[in-house]
């Protein structure tokens, strides 16, 4: 291998020959219950706009209001050039909507986990982290430099041990624990009140994602923490404005001395331009959709879809979420089953090595409140018909 272009070469080959080699697909028009793609129209079943704000008139309408007032850009970092109005509101919308004393927003999910947890922990520290955390949170708890230790998925057993190993070798640390409420490839909850209660026997600080269950689980959408009245006692509360909130930019909620602290040391908010003023306004639109009575209807429609499809394709399972993978395995087996579904008119991406375990290929499937009843129907017939439940 003699040149830049012949590695590049064989590692793009190497990717195919493993069915691992990734392309956006093109598609020609915005998040809905059908996309365009190809010159043809489909049932989308891919997207994590869980109640259809992306494309909801007065969210739209918000974004368009703000790029003409504040402009495309924000010019820079907040603490460089200045906090936007639309950029302050956001924030406190956000720690309303939360409970919490205050809130931070980022440019994406992202950036916020990475940030906050390099900024938080050190090499004295000691992060634990769920096996199946997103690789954001991965990505964050190694830049920190802290001692990591992983338990397997939802194992509390496993959990408790690493804390009574870290309370012992490592009296003087911080010691956080890191979890999601809703996971992005499986679609189950963490069992949240017993991790609580853990950290809070070994004196742990928990981070919680709750990436896929705003505008999902809880009172309004605010979340499983506050689904199960343990909002209080989450010490760091994490977030993605880009899901079911059909917007851009993530965030983090809690205690004000923490996003004082943040907005100090977390470089990816310190050296990074702020989200633009359109991205934050549209989020704080949706904020307020989420706790109007049009927010419950989304909600309601949601799960009621959620239910139909479970009933129509025969799980036993109650869905925990608006994700619903279907497990299939072989990578290749995989991107086989999502493109006949797609030729039988629904879209349902394959998800593979290295967002899941290698072997662990599966359909990711997603629901929107704003599909119709009618749509639900097709795509379990579908189903049923191309990937028939296979006993798990
Ligand atoms: C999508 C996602 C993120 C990242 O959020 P973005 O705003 O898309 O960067 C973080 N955590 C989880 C669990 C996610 O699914």
């Amino acid at each position: 291998m003699n040149s830049f272009s012949d590695w590049l070469d064989a590692e793009l080959t190497a990717l195919e020959a493993a069915n691992l080699r990734r392309r956006p697909r093109p598609i020609e028009s915005p998040q809905a219950p059908v996309l365009r793609m190809d010159g043809r129209e489909v049932l989308n079943f891919s997207s994590n706009d869980y109640l259809g704000l992306a494309a909801e008139p007065v969210v739209v309408e918000a974004a368009r209001e703000a790029a003409a007032r504040w402009g495309a850009g924000a010019g820079a970092a907040r603490l460089i050039s200045g906090n936007l109005p639309p950029h302050r509101e956001l924030e406190e919308r956000l720690a309303a909507f939360k409970r919490t004393e205050t809130a931070i927003t980022f440019s994406c999910g992202y950036a916020a986990a990475v940030g906050t947890l390099s900024a938080l922990a050190g090499a004295e520290d000691v992060i634990i982290l769920d096996k199946l955390c997103h690789a954001c949170l991965i990505d964050g708890a190694r830049l920190s430099g802290a001692v990591l230790r992983v338990f397997p998925h939802n194992h509390l057993a496993k959990l408790e041990s690493h804390l009574r190993w870290a309370r012992a070798k490592h009296p003087r640390a911080k010691v956080f624990v890191v979890t999601e409420s809703v996971f992005s490839m499986d679609g189950d909850q963490a069992p949240l009140a017993e991790v609580i209660r853990l950290k809070d026997q070994y004196d742990a600080i928990l981070m919680l994602d709750e990436a896929h269950a705003i505008g999902v689980l809880g009172d309004c959408g605010r979340g499983l923490a506050d689904e199960l009245g343990i909002n209080h006692r989450v010490e760091i509360q994490m977030g993605t404005l880009g899901k079911a909130l059909g917007s851009s930019g993530g965030y983090i909620a809690g205690d004000r001395r923490l996003t004082d602290f943040l907005l100090n040391r977390a470089r990816s908010y310190v050296f990074s331009t702020a989200p633009p003023p359109a991205a934050a306004a549209s989020a704080s639109r949706s904020l307020e959709f989420l706790e109007s009575k049009q927010g419950t209807g989304r909600r309601e429609a949601l799960w009621r879809n959620l239910r139909m499809l479970a009933v129509e394709t025969r799980r036993d399972t109650p869905p925990a979420s608006a994700i619903v993978p279907i497990h299939i395995g072989d990578e290749a087996a995989a991107m086989q089953a999502s493109r006949d579904l797609l030729e039988a008119g629904c879209f349902i991406p394959a998800v593979r090595y290295p967002t899941v375990a290698r072997g662990a290929a599966r359909l990711r499937l997603t629901l929107s409140a704003t599909h119709s009843p009618e749509q639900i129907a097709k795509l379990a017939a579908i189903l049923n018909r191309l990937v028939p439940r296979c006993p798990a």
